[in-house]
């Protein structure tokens, strides 16, 4: 703009600038564009996808959340998907491409509605009110679980891993079978009869060898390393333990200090003085510890032992003190580990042996180097803190072993999921058609512009149902149709048993299920994307930095 010819800058130049419609069309294309991507990944039948990073790394998966993440989206709108993708991921670990996919139809849906001159507002408004209303019919097709009987527990997961897992059969009841265990140990039930579950407390540690069959459930927690020192004790029972975030070394001077040394004296005296300040350490760890084992009744070298764990390294002198005295020591551990280890034996992680104190010590029954296959783990057992397990999976190779760890990721999400609200909900898409149709019912009494976009949002969740079907290769409108006149019968658990390639009238018959809190979930995350979306008009977008 120029006035007078004098030019007026209001936005830095190189500012990109797009508004009304045009704003709005891009956006929901580029959100449509990660939609279309995870469209053929849905359901059990979904089609994987090959992901290749900047470094050449392959990933090959038919996960949505792991789909976004790597890949690098570069428009805002786009971006938004990916956080409700993230978000749904962090809240219920479960439905992200659901949501995903299902933002990208009610975009769709939307897009034809502006089209025939229908506000955003109106159409914004009218989303909202059909999704109130979906949930408050989704809840009534809720069906209650009890939560106490681990058979209904398995039954439930089982859904999420044979949707994805590889192989089925034996493996995946293992996978199950573990799952449930898990859960149930670390459950803690709240006064509403509820549960809440801290999936932090269950910790995965992957062993390549053997097979999926040799997984198995520790109580307890169990590291990837090994006793630092072969003169250290293996075994140690009533194990009182020491969690240091510092090193066992002698700090070395941040600023390279020139020391003159002249004669070989001089050498013996600087290396004695770093064995005294080690010794002295060692000393003192073994000092707190017996004060701490005799409070507490034990008699330590007799029925009671010290294990030390730190994050850093442990100096070989440190090693040879620690062995003398009888200590088991473990070094470099990663920084969750500790933490964990801090929760299960009730210790507390300290920076510096100075400041260690008797009260600090964490307790386990056991403390034990075992072979895992061909290498040795550290299994702590019987810890003070009951919930905390480990789920130690075996498998022949890493895919093979990342693949089962994130199915039984699925399956601790859903097991959760129902422990924090124990009903469900038939999968395969019968939700999706009993709600539309619902919704059509009730777009009819709201009238107006807003019955439009309150039939648009029916549309868009019917889109879930032909997707599965089209992934059975099934004839998608034709098994809609048919799915619509089951569910206009009362048959409100009909839907698709993909698997199979056709209808089932009974979707909960065939173990189809999901957590109602996931389809809660679905529901709220993709219409929050697309009403968020449909509320932009205008995009400013400052120049890229140039590097
Ligand atoms: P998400 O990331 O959304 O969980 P999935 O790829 O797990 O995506 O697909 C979930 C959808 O697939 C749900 O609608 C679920 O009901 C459906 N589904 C899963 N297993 C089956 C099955 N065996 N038959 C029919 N539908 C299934």
């Amino acid at each position: 703009m120029a006035l007078y010819g004098i030019p007026v800058l209001v936005l830095k130049e190189g500012t990109q600038r797009t508004y009304g419609r045009e704003a709005l069309r891009s956006n929901i294309l580029a959100a449509k564009v990660i939609a279309e991507i995870l469209r053929t990944s849905l359901g059990p039948r979904g089609l994987d996808k090959m992901l290749v990073d900047s470094f050449g790394d392959v990933t090959i998966t038919n996960d949505g959340a792991t789909i976004l993440k790597e890949m690098e989206v570069q428009h805002p709108a786009a971006k938004l998907l990916v956080e409700v993708a993230k978000a749904q991921d962090a809240e219920v670990g479960d439905g992200t491409t659901s949501a995903v996919v299902l933002a990208g139809t009610l975009l769709d849906r939307a897009e034809t509605l502006l089209e025939e001159n229908i506000h955003p507002t109106t159409i914004i408004e009218g989303y909202k009110k059909a999704l109130a209303f979906a949930l408050q019919e989704l809840d009534k097709m809720g069906v209650p679980v009890n939560v106490e009987d681990d058979n209904e527990l398995k039954k439930v997961a089982w859904t999420s891993i044979s949707s994805k897992y590889i192989g089925t059969g034996e493996a995946s009841e293992k996978l199950l079978e573990m799952a449930v265990k898990a859960v149930k140990t670390v459950a803690e039930k709240k006064p509403d009869g509820t549960y809440e579950v801290r999936l932090d407390d269950i910790k995965i540690e992957k062993k390549k060898g053997g097979s999926l069959l040799d997984s198995r459930l520790v109580h307890g927690i169990v590291l990837d390393k090994e006793v630092v020192h072969p003169g250290m004790p293996k075994r140690v029972e009533n194990a009182f333990i020491v969690l240091l975030d510092a090193p066992l070394e002698v700090e070395k001077p941040e600023i390279t200090a020139k020391i003159n040394i002249t004669s070989p004296e001089q050498i013996k005296a600087f290396l004695e003085e770093e064995a005294r300040i080690l010794k002295e350490m060692v000393d003192r760890i073994y000092e707190v510890a017996k004060k701490r084992i005799e409070q507490e009744g034990f008699k330590l070298g007799e029925n009671a032992g010290i294990v030390v764990i730190t994050q850093k390294g442990i100096d070989e002198v440190a090693q040879h003190f620690l062995a003398k005295k009888g200590i088991m020591a473990v070094r470099r551990v990663k920084r969750s580990d500790l933490e964990k280890l801090e929760r299960a034996t009730g210790a507390r992680i300290v920076s510096s042996v100075r400041d260690l104190s008797p009260e600090d010590l964490g307790f386990a029954g056991l403390v034990e180097e075992r072979k895992v296959g061909n290498d040795k783990m550290i299994f702590i057992e019987r810890c003070k803190n009951p919930k905390a397990v480990t789920i130690l999976l075996r498998g022949a190779n890493d895919m093979l072993l990342d693949e089962a760890e994130r199915n039984l990721q699925d399956a601790l999400h859903v097991l959760r999921n129902v422990l924090r609200k124990p009903k469900i909900v038939p999968g395969g898409g019968a939700v999706e058609v009993e709600l539309a149709m619902k919704l059509r019912e009730y777009a009819r009494k709201v009238g107006g512009k807003e019955q439009l976009a309150i039939e648009a949002y029916a549309d868009a969740l019917e889109e879930i149902p032909m997707i599965l079907a089209e992934s059975a290769g099934m004839d998608a409108l034709q098994t809609l149709m048919d799915l619509r006149k089951l569910h206009a019968e009362g048959k409100k658990f009909a839907g698709i048993d993909v698997i199979n390639a056709r209808i089932a009238d009974d979707m909960l018959k065939i173990n189809v299920i999901e957590p109602i809190l996931v389809k809660e979930q679905v529901l709220k995350s993709a219409t929050e994307a697309a009403t968020t979306i449909l509320k932009i008009d205008d995009v400013i977008a400052a120049a890229p930095t140039k590097k």
